[in-house]
């Protein structure tokens, strides 16, 4: 649970008190690897590696501003956690007092899905009020977590949140980095930086032609997990403190063809039918929460997240673990469901999360370090790029429903040529357990991408982009700045 009490997030479905045999060989033995000629494929203005929700917005918004922008990533689609990793609520675009506070490229993403009706949002005339129709709605479909806070009447009021298609959302992403003149590379996973001294040069490849080489001004890691901080040579931190939200992964699945009419019957009529069931379903082993999909238009799918603790997201043993116990998990959950939960009796499932979700991992220690404090301070920094509603912290939250991020959170104190704009961005694990989410990193990447493409065009350092004409380039995009 989070200390703060709000209790919005963190609560592990799957117990994982395994402990995982990481490296297989105990003994320390290394291989040089032979050095060899590598080909130079694109030499560019922008590289951003990983098409995320901090990468595209990175992109996109160099690209816009007339840089000659590359984006690499490893998988075939766009989006990142956001489509791949089924995690498609984009929550937190306001406060609990009814105020809007990320626009941007996020705002932009959403309301051209909302235009293909691949999104839908909390009525605008709700945010900040008890309004009873928009409150229970969400309330009834288990979304209290992304919807729903209380006011300092202790009143549920409804919060500015958003939910996407995840594969129109896909096809939105290519549609709007085709626009921007971005050039797309899938199918391509960055394995290193390359440096020279201490400044990023580029980045080395791995694709199904071999390993190539991207020359470019600057790069910029949306990779989420911070691949290229692993790499580089500045301060980093993982700390996440174990029980956090950040502490855990997440295996989310949908199920389809569910009777919700049926189950909503008797959740009102007769709440000791679906209580027995619940009760069998734990019982036998799995676990009978799920959230209704909110969605126009798919009625009978729901939305099922499975979270699970842990500290070492990037290791190739422990995702092994996860992936496959969380997967016999879910499948064990669902066949409960079907076997006791009215309303299941004909579903099946109809999609597991392509991508396993992280959410924490390494992190840059940058110009600035945001910690726990930051979230307490009312005023802006002098290079504010961003303003995140902070609802989730409880009575904290009442007192300071809003907080700043500086520009200098996504420059490293002592490397050129690079940016981060994901989950990697300078903070601590406080911080990151309530700011890393969608919204805030398609923030981070339009910041980074909108910083880069001026200085390409400047000829100057990242670190030296005059904060009057980031400001600028960010309020043309639409970003709500103090
Ligand atoms: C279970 C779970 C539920 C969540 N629920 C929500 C939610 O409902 N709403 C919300 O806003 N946030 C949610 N989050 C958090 C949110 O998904 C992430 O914080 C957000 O997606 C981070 O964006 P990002 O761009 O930093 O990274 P990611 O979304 O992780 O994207 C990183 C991208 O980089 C690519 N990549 C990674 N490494 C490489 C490489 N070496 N080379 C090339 N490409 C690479 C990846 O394939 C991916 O496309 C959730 C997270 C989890 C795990």
């Amino acid at each position: 649970m989070t200390k703060y009490g709000a209790g919005v997030y963190s609560v592990y479905d799957m117990p994982h008190d395994q402990e995982i045999e990481r490296h297989g060989l105990t003994e320390d033995r290394t291989y040089a690897e032979p050095g060899h000629e590598i080909k130079v494929v694109r030499d560019v203005d922008v590289v951003v590696v990983g098409g995320g929700p901090g990468g595209v917005a990175a992109a996109i918004t160099a690209a816009r501003n007339g840089a000659k922008t590359v984006l690499l990533e490893r998988y075939g689609h766009l989006g990142g956690m956001a489509t791949g990793g089924l995690v498609n609520i984009i929550p937190n675009l306001g406060d609990i007092y009814g105020r809007q506070w990320i626009g941007g490229f996020c705002q932009e993403y959403i309301s051209r899905l909302a235009a293909r009706d691949a999104a839908s949002f909390t009525a605008p005339e709700a945010w900040g009020k008890p309004d009873p129709a928009e409150v229970t709605k969400y309330l009834k479909a288990n979304m209290r977590h992304f919807y729903v806070r209380k006011n300092r009447e202790g009143e549920d009021v409804a919060i500015y949140s958003a939910v996407i298609d995840p594969e129109i959302g896909k096809d939105e992403l290519n549609i709007m980095c085709a626009e921007a003149g971005v050039e797309l590379l899938l199918h391509s996973w960055v394995a290193a930086p390359i440096m020279d001294g201490n400044t990023v040069k580029g980045v080395l490849v791995e694709t199904k032609s071999g390993r190539q080489a991207l020359m470019a001004k600057v790069v910029i890691d949306s990779t989420g997990d911070g691949d290229l901080v692993r790499d580089i040579n500045t301060e980093k931190v993982e700390y996440m403190r174990p029980g956090s939200r950040i502490a855990q992964f997440g295996f989310c699945f949908w199920i389809a063809n569910v009777d919700i009419e049926k189950y909503d019957r008797l959740r009102t009529e007769e709440p000791e039918v679906i209580a027995e069931a619940s009760k069998k379903i734990t019982e036998e082993g799995g676990r009978p929460f799920f959230c209704y999909g909110l969605l126009e238009n798919q009625t009978g799918v729901v939305w099922v997240h499975r979270l699970i603790g842990s500290l070492h997201q990037t290791e190739p043993e422990e995702m092994t673990y996860v992936d496959t116990s969380a997967r016999a998990y879910a499948v064990k959950s669902f066949e409960l469901l079907k076997k006791y939960m009215p309303g299941f009796e004909k579903s099946f499932i109809m999609l597991t999360a392509p991508q396993l979700g992280t959410s924490g991992g390494l992190r840059m220690i940058g110009e600035y370090y945001l910690t726990e404090e930051d979230m307490d301070l009312d005023e802006p920094y002098e290079d504010t790029i961003a303003i995140f509603a902070d609802n989730d912290r409880g009575d904290a939250s009442l007192e300071h429903p809003k907080t700043f991020v500086p520009y200098r959170a996504l420059v490293p104190k002592d490397i050129e040529g690079f940016l981060v704009a994901c989950r990697a961005f300078s903070a601590d694990g406080e911080f990151s357990e309530f700011f890393n989410l969608i919204p805030h990193c398609m923030c981070f990447g339009q910041a980074a991408g909108a910083a880069a493409a001026i200085a390409v065009k400047k000829g100057i350092p990242v670190r030296d982009v005059p904060y009057a004409e980031l400001k600028e380039l960010l309020l043309k995009g639409g970003a709500i700045l103090p």
